[in-house]
């Protein structure tokens, strides 16, 4: 007899070979089948008509070379020398049609059998083509009615549009599409799993009685029957609701536990020096905004508990946040305590090197800096400082911070899940059962939904505000008919004083991330490519320097010291500036292949220039058409406030683009989108709700620690 523990590979129908694929899905037993949800559906019930299809390509740019044509049912006249291939992709259709003819043919160079329709309903007819399904002829009848999903191509041969290999169904029902692999698609996955179904019996349901009835939420036995197979529209989102809110509200849980098991502890508690303090503010060559006095005194005041500060600075791009920090290291030092101080990249380490030296060595604040090139004889030395900063070598087992009672992290979100977890890590296993105090800082704004959720478990401090006399940075999307202008402009900036950033196209992910390797030296190519074309032809008489993630350490500091001492006039760059970089006298940042950025990216790109009172300049080069980016970039134009980009990004690209699931370990959510603020709010509020008494619950507490171990989450 089956159970839910039963392998795949004892399902009726289910081969080894089959069972191999499965695996390969993450799918062992038959409660992983019955738990591998749908990635979408294709509701039968709502065909369209076939004179309504029309083809929607995502990247015209390719074939059209005019952007009149993107939405268009019969695109005439596109030059064929742009033609990558012969057939684009556009919308997925359904539509309810009478085969009119079906035969069988080779592919011209006859490694293919082709097997090609036309079909008709009241409206018109439309072109079906398979590949490798020969059979089909003897399934699909001339005359027959038949409902077919599949996606509007386009053939440049014929110059018309066709249904591509539609699967076809009898019934008007709700579809699963399963996410495919090689060999194993949504057909094969829904044959399985269908007489499955009804082993969901023997499935427990782990929600509390009284939250399902509160918040009317469908039994998950129900829930996943629906999921898969559901009776109607209605009840497909009831299935969808129930999972979503589930994942949501074990989310919550987590955070909240996290939260209480931090408060347990103790941290080193900080007696404040407030003449200092003030003594320090009066010593700086500006006047702190409001946001940064209040910010400060939130972070002060939680070093003065007995319980460890577990607090996130969240500040506008170019807000200060750094001299706020400074504030916190002070105190600590001055109660004879060490701070370390994180951040993302080398040359932000050095950054914060001399400007936090600066600030704070006429205070007899010894500063040590740690980066990944530090040699072992002199660890010793460095870490007697009182305050170290360095990358992420300084969470290193080997090193040991004699004092340690404060860690900033600064541009928290470009750290990874394991890096977090280990600087964590670190932290609890600290002397006396003490633990120091936690600051994290981010300029990529979080907004409050997800910061509540996802960053439930810290105490937020806000810099909204930037400092007086910043003007606003103007952004402009440039075609490349307007390259040369733009060229011409930035040569004007220069002459009067001005200094540049070119920044290259993304290509992969950036050099923090494992994996990211081979996208790194693809990257050095694009940025010497590009330095090479502005050296010699486009700015032969200017001064142009080179940065990317692949140099020496010592040749990054040497570019860095020469754009920041003006011996630069543009600085070519891969992505390694997107963060924290302080310039003050660069007034155009100049993006390449602007779309292959997010949102909260671009600004954060934007936020390099206009660091002082020099009016400046944001180009984004692009020459994409779709309407997804000249959506997004426009909001780049019309907006410069970082928080509502950030959520303007959330809603169109999804949290996972925003800041990278696997960079910052953001959830990695099945059915539940983070951008559901609704959603969100009711499970957070039930979690809070049974916190309290979770012990009361042992179905929900076993599902929390599978939830926990399962996503990874840190
Ligand atoms: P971020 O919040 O992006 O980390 P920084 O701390 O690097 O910003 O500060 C950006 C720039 O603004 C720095 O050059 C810093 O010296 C300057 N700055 C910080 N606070 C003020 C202020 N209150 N008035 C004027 N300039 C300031
Ligand atoms: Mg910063």
């Amino acid at each position: 007899m089956l159970t839910l523990a039963t392998s795949v590979s004892k399902i009726v129908g289910v081969g080894p070979k089959f069972a191999q694929k499965l695996s390969h899905l993450g799918i062992e037993k038959v409660e992983d089948l019955l738990f591998y949800f749908p990635r979408r559906h294709d509701d039968l019930s709502h065909p369209c008509k076939i004179s309504d299809l029309f083809l929607e390509v995502e990247y015209p740019e390719a074939c059209f070379g005019d952007k009149n044509l993107l939405k268009t049912n019969l695109p005439v006249g596109m030059p064929r020398s742009k033609l990558r291939g012969s057939l684009y992709s556009g919308q997925q259709a359904i539509i309810r049609a009478k085969v009119l003819t079906i035969e069988n043919q080779r592919s011209p160079r006859r490694w293919m059998a082709l097997t090609k329709a036309v079909l008709e309903d009241e409206s018109g007819e439309i072109r079906a083509l398979w590949f490798n399904q020969p059979f089909l002829i003897k399934n699909l009848r001339p005359g027959q009615e038949w409902i077919f999903a599949g996606k509007v191509t386009f053939d440049f041969r014929t110059k018309q549009l066709i249904l591509q290999s539609p699967s076809y169904e009898r019934e008007a029902t709700i579809l699963p599409v399963y996410s495919e692999t090689e060999g194993l698609t949504s057909k094969n996955l829904r044959r399985i799993i269908k007489p499955l179904l009804n082993m969901v019996s023997q499935i427990n349901e782990f929600l509390p009685d009284e939250i399902l009835k509160k918040e009317n939420l469908l039994d998950v036995r129900l829930a996943i029957k629906q999921i898969h197979f559901p009776d109607n529209s209605k009840k497909l989102g009831a299935a969808r609701e129930r999972l979503a809110f589930e994942e949501l509200f074990l989310l919550s849980l987590k955070v909240l536990s996290n939260r209480k098991e931090i408060e347990q502890n103790s941290a080193p508690k900080i007696e404040l020096d407030i003449s200092l303090l003030k003594k320090f503010v009066a010593s700086l060559p500006f006047k702190l905004t409001d946001d940064q006095r209040k910010s400060a005194w939130e972070i002060l005041k939680d070093l003065e508990q007995s319980r460890p500060m577990n607090r996130l600075l969240e500040g506008e791009v170019g807000s200060g946040k750094t001299v706020v920090a400074a504030m916190a290291v002070l105190a600590i030092k001055n109660a004879a305590y060490q701070s370390v101080w994180m951040a993302p990249t080398e040359i932000l380490a050095l950054q914060h090197y001399k400007n936090v030296k600066k600030l704070l060595s006429p205070f007899g604040v010894k500063i040590g800096l740690l980066t990944s090139s530090y040699k072992k004889s002199q660890i010793k030395q460095i870490t007697n400082n009182d305050l170290i900063i360095g990358t992420h070598a300084v969470i290193q087992e080997d090193i040991h911070f004699p004092h340690l009672s404060l860690i900033i992290v600064d541009e928290q979100h470009r750290f990874g899940v394991k890096q977090r977890a280990k600087l964590k890590q670190r932290a609890m296993n600290s002397r006396q059962g003490l633990i120091p105090h936690f600051l994290s800082m981010t300029a990529t704004p979080i907004p409050r939904t997800l910061a509540l959720s996802f960053y439930g478990d810290l105490d937020l401090s806000l810099i909204k505000q930037l400092p007086i006399g910043r003007q606003k940075i103007e952004t402009k999307i440039v075609s490349p008919d307007d390259r040369a202008k733009a060229y011409l402009f930035i040569k004007d900036q220069i002459k009067g004083d001005r200094q540049a950033f070119v920044i290259c196209p993304l290509i992969g992910q950036d050099e923090t991330t494992a994996g990211g390797r081979l996208f790194d030296l693809q990257e050095k190519k694009a940025a010497v490519a590009e330095y090479e074309k502005l050296s010699k032809i486009i700015f032969p008489d200017l001064r142009i320097g080179l940065l990317h993630g692949r140099m020496k350490a010592k040749d990054k500091e040497k570019a860095m010291t020469d754009f920041k001492d003006d011996k630069i006039d543009i600085l070519v760059s891969t992505a390694v500036v997107e963060v924290g970089v302080d310039i003050p006298n660069a007034s155009v940042m100049m993006i390449e292949g602007a779309e292959k950025f997010g949102l909260a990216q671009l600004h954060q790109f934007r936020g390099r220039v206009g660091r002082s009172t020099h009016k400046s300049y944001c180009f984004l080069f692009t020459e994409s058409w779709s309407k997804n980016t000249q959506k997004r970039l426009q909001a780049m134009v019309e907006s410069n406030d970082g928080f509502s980009l950030a959520e303007k990004d959330l809603q169109i690209r999804g949290p996972g683009e925003l800041y990278g699931t696997l960079q910052s370990g953001m959830p990695d959510l099945k059915m539940a989108s983070l951008s559901d603020i609704i959603l969100m709010k009711r499970a957070r509020a039930s979690a809070e709700e049974i916190i309290a008494k979770l012990d009361q619950y042992p179905a929900l507490l076993e599902k929390l620690k599978e939830f926990q171990s399962e996503r990874h989450l840190e």
